[in-house]
Parts: structure tokens; sequence; C-alpha cells
């Protein structure tokens, strides 16, 4: 970068253009917005700049510009269009400490005017350092479109409510208010009942802030299912579009959390299997921080929340912190995934009970009551099981588990790539591995795919293709 951008403050300052034909007029179109005293020096006006003089917003003195005439100004634009007076003026200008522009001489200048899409007090400047005039007009034009015409209005209202929007508490909610009345409050309330509306609106608004703010933060431990929003809770959906501060792990769905609102702050706290990973105690550090700064925070989980998630452990947290909390129970891909295969999790006369296991803890492959998985009949739904499928194969084995034992694979529950693998256990890795399953996937030792729903998956390409290479 060779040029800093700046917003120079030139209110009451003289600002000074050395030529007074075509070239200094358009420079004057931009300078003219600024609340400063301009003065333009030439000998032969144009009729633009003679009407502006006119009308008294700006100075015009018919003769070139002299030593001493730039002193104390801002900035000076050499604007003659000519090489060698304009070079004479710039000399002038420097040694008066002004900053020189020199109209179309990048090399020069002590800086340039930048592309301007202008909301006062709102301004962007756009600059490519001379590189790309016609790509920084398109920037302008996109930028343009970007930013609603009034909101330089809105921005006024709001500029001029900053001491009393003080009185909202620093932090989240402070961020709220300014967040509510820029989408919401302010656009409303200016549609409605034009600029004279708006003052009214952030009174309304931050009356509404310090009433609800009065309250500290507070975390919503959330399930956000499996995948397809259409599995979240009603109070999930509820929570997650009230939150401040969305912290999610790594397998909660993208159209999940598009239900958040675009103002939250979205912290992915994801753990990945063998990749880099965030520690639990500075996840926990985080919500409560969070909460602290006076934030509504979603501790988005998938799935439901308290299945293999660590819950309670960031409950004690909480808890210790004196954070109050609230847990929304929600879809566990065990569920989706046995409604996926139209499987029910029990049956009479097969399973009474179903048993939750998972393929890894902390210590690595996870081991469990086999004896008792490898029964006849019984059902259990292992969680985090395919690297360790082979692992869980021979342990079933080994405590007499029948080789023709049924295994079922869901991977992606309720997502657009899920997919089912329908095995046995003596199978188990093989059929995995041809399928090219990558998880995350529910294995289910003891159940099978519904029969019609089989035929069903057979229309499917791709099924056919894992289901073929069984
Ligand atoms: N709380 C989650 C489980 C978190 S542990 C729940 O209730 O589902 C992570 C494991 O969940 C994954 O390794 C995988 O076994 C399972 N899982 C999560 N999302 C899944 C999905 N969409 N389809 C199949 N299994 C999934």
């Amino acid at each position: 970068m060779r040029c800093y951008p700046v917003f120079l403050n030139a209110a009451g300052r003289r600002v000074l253009i050395s030529g007074a034909g075509g070239t200094a007029s358009a420079k004057l179109r931009l300078v003219m917005k600024l609340k400063a005293r301009i003065v333009v020096y030439g000998a032969t006006p144009d009729a633009d700049v003679r009407g502006w003089a006119e009308a008294g917003r700006i100075t015009l003195i018919e003769r070139p510009l002299q030593e001493g005439d730039a002193i104390c100004a801002a900035m000076l634009y050499a604007a003659n269009d000519d090489a060698q007076e304009d070079a004479r003026v710039a000399a002038i200008g420097r040694r008066a400490g002004a900053l020189v522009n020199i109209v179309d001489n990048l090399e020069q200048s002590d800086f340039i005017t930048p592309a301007m899409v202008d909301r006062d007090p709102v301004v962007v400047a756009i600059g490519t350092e001379g590189a790309a005039p016609v790509l920084a007009r398109r920037i302008k034009q996109s930028v343009e479109e970007m930013l609603a015409a009034d909101l330089g209005v809105l921005a006024r209202a709001g500029q001029a409510f900053r001491a009393e929007a003080e009185r909202a508490p620093k932090g989240a909610p402070r961020r709220r208010f300014w967040a509510r009345y820029y989408d919401e409050v302010g656009p409303a309330a200016l549609a409605a009942e034009g600029e004279a509306g708006l003052r009214p609106a952030l009174e309304r608004l931050l009356a509404e802030t310090l009433t609800i703010t009065a309250a500290p933060g507070r975390v919503a431990l959330i399930s956000a299912g499996p995948g397809d929003p259409e599995e979240l809770t009603l109070r999930a959906r509820r929570l997650l579009h009230e939150a401040d501060v969305v912290l999610h792990d790594r397998l909660v769905d993208p159209r999940v959390l598009e239900l958040a609102r675009r103002e939250a702050k979205f912290v992915e706290v994801g753990k990945t299997p063998g990749g880099p990973s965030w520690r639990q105690s500075d996840i926990e550090a985080l919500m409560i921080a969070e909460a602290r700064d006076g934030a509504f925070v979603a501790r988005l989980k998938s799935g439901d929340a308290g299945m293999f998630g660590r819950l309670e452990e960031e409950l004690d947290a909480l808890d210790a912190a004196g954070i109050s909390y609230e847990v929304a129970p929600g879809v566990t891909s065990a569920a989706a995934a046995a409604a996926r295969i139209g499987a029910s999790l029990t049956r009479r006369g097969r399973n009474a009970s179903i048993t939750f296991i998972t393929g890894q803890d902390a210590a690595g492959f996870a081991e469990q009551d086999w004896r008792a998985a490898a029964r006849p009949g019984q059902v259990t739904a292992i969680y985090m099981g395919l690297r360790a499928a082979r692992f869980i194969q021979g342990r079933l084995l080994m405590h007499g588990g029948a080789s023709d034992t049924p295994v079922t694979a869901v991977e992606n529950a309720s997502r657009a790539d899920e997919r089912v693998v329908s095995t046995t256990l003596e199978r188990l890795p093989e059929a995995l591995e041809a399928a090219g399953a990558k998880g995350p996937a529910i294995l289910f030792i003891g159940l099978s795919p519904r029969r019609a729903l089989a035929a069903l998956d057979a229309a499917d390409p791709e099924e056919i293709k894992a289901m073929g290479a069984l």
C-alpha cells in the first residue's frame, strides 16, 4: 500500500483550487460538499465557477494564485490544465504546508481523491492508487447499490443520539441496540413517519433495551438436530433467532446457522477428529465471557445437545460462573437415522432396550460392554463409529456376536448427501470402505433397513452402487 486512506478534517479550513475552468469545476463539485472555505484562483473563470461564486458557495479571485495565498490552507488542488502552471502553484502550496494534489498527476501529488459513495456522514472512499479507475467506478457502483439512499439520514439521527445511547449497557446490549436501529427500527420509522420519526423511534428502542438488558446475559444450549432445519424444535428455532452470539460445533448444518440473525456473532468452536480443535476449557471460557458481556449466547450442538456433546461439563462451568441457562433438547442423529431406514429404535419382541455408545473416547477406540451388545436381538446405535469399525467388529465377534448380525450405517442423516450402507457384522469394514463412507455416520448393530425402503432406495443409482458393493 503506497497511499494510506484517511479522512481529513477540513471543516472551517481553507481549501484552494488553482484554475477556474472545466477541470477545476469537476473538482469543485466534490470539494463543495465540505464545510470548508473554498477559494478559487483563476483569471478566466467558466460559467459554473462564476455561478457558484455568485451564490456564495466559493470565493473567486480572478487572478493566478500567488506566493502567500496558500498560508494556512489545508489542501490545494492544481487544476490549471497546464503542467507548468500546476508545478508553480504546487510549489507555493508545499512551501505553505498545504497538502497538494495536481489533477491527473499521481506522481507529483501528496494525496489522491478517491471515488466516493456519499451518504454523509457515512462516506465510502475507494482508491486503486491510480491502477484501475474503471475498477474503482465499478466498485463504487456496487457500493451505491448496497447502501440505502437514506442511510445518511439514519446515521445523522443516530449520531445525534449517541450520548443518550450511552445509557444502554456497554458491550452486547449496546451493539444490539444499534444493530436493531440500523437494520429494523430506523428504516421502518423513516418509511412510516420520515426523518421526524427517527428520534422518537430511538427513544422507544432505548427504553426497551434498558428494560430487557436489566437482566444479565444468559446461555441457551440448543440442540441443532442432525442437519435438516426441519428437524429443529420450535423452541430451538426461537432461541437461535434471539441469540446475539452463536457458538457452534463443526457438525452443525449451515442451513441451521442461517436461522440466526445476520447481526449475530458466529464462532465455530469445532473439534475435527484428528484435526485442529478448540479446547473444551476455551469454549467454556468464551461462552462465559460473552454472557458476562450481557449477550444472549446460543451454544449450538449437533443432534441432541445431551448426547455425546459434553453438555454437563458446560453446565458445570456455567453454574460455577453463576450464569443462568436453559437446555433445548432435540433430535439426536440416531433417531434421524432410524427414521431414515424405517426402523424403530425399539420393537416388541425384538429389542426392549437400545444402547447408545460411542466408538471413540478420550483414550481412542472406546471399550464397551461388548458381551451385552453381541447378544442376539440387541440393538446398539454407535456414534463416532466409522474409524473404529474394524475394532468394533473384532470386539463383537470375539464376544460371540453372530457374523450375519445386520449392521446399517446411515451417513449424513437428513442432509443432501445422506447415504445408507446395509451390511452384516462379518463384512462391516469392507462395506464401509467400498462405499467410501467418511461420516458423520451412525452404525446400527442389529438393525436393517425396512425392506420397502430398501427397494425404494434402489431407484437411486448412487445407492444401487453403494448397496451393490455389499
Ligand atoms: N449430539 C450429537 C452427537 C455428537 S457426536 C447427536 O445427538 O447426534 C458426533 C457424532 O454424531 C458423529 O460422529 C456421528 O456419529 C453422529 N452424527 C452427527 N450428525 C450426524 C448425521 N447428520 N448423520 C449421522 N450421524 C451423525
